[in-house]
């Protein structure tokens, strides 16, 4: 009789933990994966993919509104949130489905109910005991809600799915990620958006010029933003809510949506017990095997807070598995890892920005921009102009930072991502042909 019931158990079936249970099943490990919620995780089930379903939708508004200088009539457009929502869910559930397909096909056994560490071997799952030789924590991160009075009454990315209702009014605190792609979505969708934030800016971390032309096409769009303001209580009303600042002012909306980052899915684990180390950020610690201070429990994804993207969990979690499974020892590269926020209108960029690169290579830094008005644009009468940036090192004149914001950015970025991580030089950059008529043609026409 085997030793343990299981080689494999993972506390948590998200991006990170689905793909480690199928690779290390797959090298022809026994494999069991616990879940409390939904397999998917925040990804498939409250995050990337309904959130880019609802930016496909809103984006219509501004379609059929540009369709008319293209000579479309279109009468009697009319928006039902009730109709995107309930399509949108309906198309996660098919998504939690083939997930689900995707264990029970790799013979994974899906254990329901909440994790919790008993030993190093040892996990409950919803009072049922099971042990197994190695356990992996993916059980990443959630919204982050302050502690002030009120805070309650406000929602976060995992309700915003399935408000009854598209509110008149909504306010947005934080500027990241979530908060400047909701803003997008909700605005576009017909909802009154205020963004408020604690520092002047928006999408801190991003090349300032970005961020600086979203803020500005955004506030021309009608998003209100309210900087450097410090939320004091939410307090509930009759038919809403009222936020109250540390200035004496105050705002009333129908939904407070906070987008103030994610913290690691830590609690009710049992990690204390059991000895499992956090880093100064509150997450879970671990080496570059992903090993944690237990020798025989890992961690991948959000909950050890490196860099939260799905994409990266899903490396972390196929890295573990073909080393500790697969008799094939993998690190995961975290260079040139490339991003995009979802806005409207989008932006994406990888590699280092003109601040970074200046500190890492001093006064040798170049930088070309091209600030243009896609054709679309131009003819549709929209006055949204791009901004793309191509950060490069003066001394070897390979592109170590591209950042863009415009239509389909992200798209364009994933392309140009290759050729920053494979460090191409801005001469090879030059010596593409251009593919006309393109936005992305500007990438290689910067002089
Ligand atoms: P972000 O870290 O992107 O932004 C957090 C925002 O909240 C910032 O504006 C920050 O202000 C503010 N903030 C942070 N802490 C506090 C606090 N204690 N009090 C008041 N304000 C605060 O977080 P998000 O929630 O938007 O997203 C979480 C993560 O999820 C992202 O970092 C990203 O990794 C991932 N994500 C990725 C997406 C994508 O790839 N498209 C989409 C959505 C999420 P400031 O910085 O100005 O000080």
């Amino acid at each position: 009789m085997a030793e343990f019931d299981f080689d494999l158990l993972v506390i948590g079936a998200g991006s990170g933990g689905v793909r480690a249970s199928r690779i290390a099943a797959g090298h022809g490990a026994r494999v069991a994966v616990a879940e409390e919620y939904r397999v998917g995780g925040t990804c498939v089930i409250r995050g990337c993919v309904p959130k880019k379903l609802l930016v496909y939708g809103a984006h219509f508004a501004e379609d059929l509104e540009d369709a008319r200088r293209f000579g479309w009539t279109i009468e009697g457009k009319r928006f039902d949130w009730a109709t995107l929502r309930d399509n949108v869910a309906a198309e996660v559930d098919r998504l939690n489905g083939l997930y689900q397909n995707t264990l029970d096909n790799n013979r994974v056994t899906t254990l329901l109910g909440h994790a919790r560490l008993i030993d190093a071997h040892t996990v409950d799952v919803a009072g049922k005991q099971h042990t197994a030789k190695t356990i992996l924590i993916a059980t990443g991160a959630r919204p982050f809600v302050p502690d002030l009075p009120g805070a309650e009454h406000g929602i976060t990315s995992n309700e915003v799915f399935h408000l009854p209702e598209l509110p008149r009014r909504m306010v947005i605190a934080g500027a990241g990620y979530i908060a400047t792609e909701f803003a997008g979505v909700f605005h576009e969708l017909g909802s009154d958006v205020t963004v408020i934030n604690r520092s002047d800016t928006i999408l801190r971390g991003w090349e300032p010029a970005l961020a600086d032309r979203l803020l500005q096409i955004s506030l021309a769009k009608g998003i209100n933003f309210k900087l450097n303001c410090r939320l004091e209580r939410v307090e509930k009303l009759e038919g809403g809510l009222k936020l109250h600042f540390t200035d004496g002012k105050s705002i009333e909306t129908d939904v407070l949506l906070w987008a103030l980052g994610r913290v690691p899915n830590l609690d009710g684990l049992g990690l204390e017990d059991v000895g499992v180390a956090l880093n100064e950020k509150g997450a879970i610690a671990v080496d570059a095997e992903n090993r944690t201070s237990v020798p025989s429990i890992f961690a991948v994804g959000d909950v050890t807070d490196k860099v939260q993207l799905t994409p990266v969990a899903i490396r972390e979690g196929h890295a573990f598995a073909d080393s500790q499974f697969g008799n094939t020892p993998r690190r995961v590269d975290y260079s040139a890892i490339p991003s995009a926020v979802f806005s409207n209108p989008p932006l994406g960029s990888v590699g280092m920005t003109e601040a970074e690169a200046r500190s890492v290579h001093g006064h040798q830094v170049r930088v070309f921009t091209s600030d243009f008005r896609p054709m679309k644009n131009v003819l549709a009468g929209r006055n949204e102009r791009a901004l793309y940036k191509l950060v490069v090192d003066g001394s070897t004149d390979r592109v170590v930072g591209a950042h863009m914001i415009g239509p389909d950015a992200p798209e364009i970025l994933q392309a140009v991502a290759i050729a920053v991580k494979a460090g191409l030089t801005k001469a090879q950059f030059d010596d593409t042909m251009a593919l006309h008529p393109t936005m992305s043609e500007e990438l290689v026409l910067m002089r």
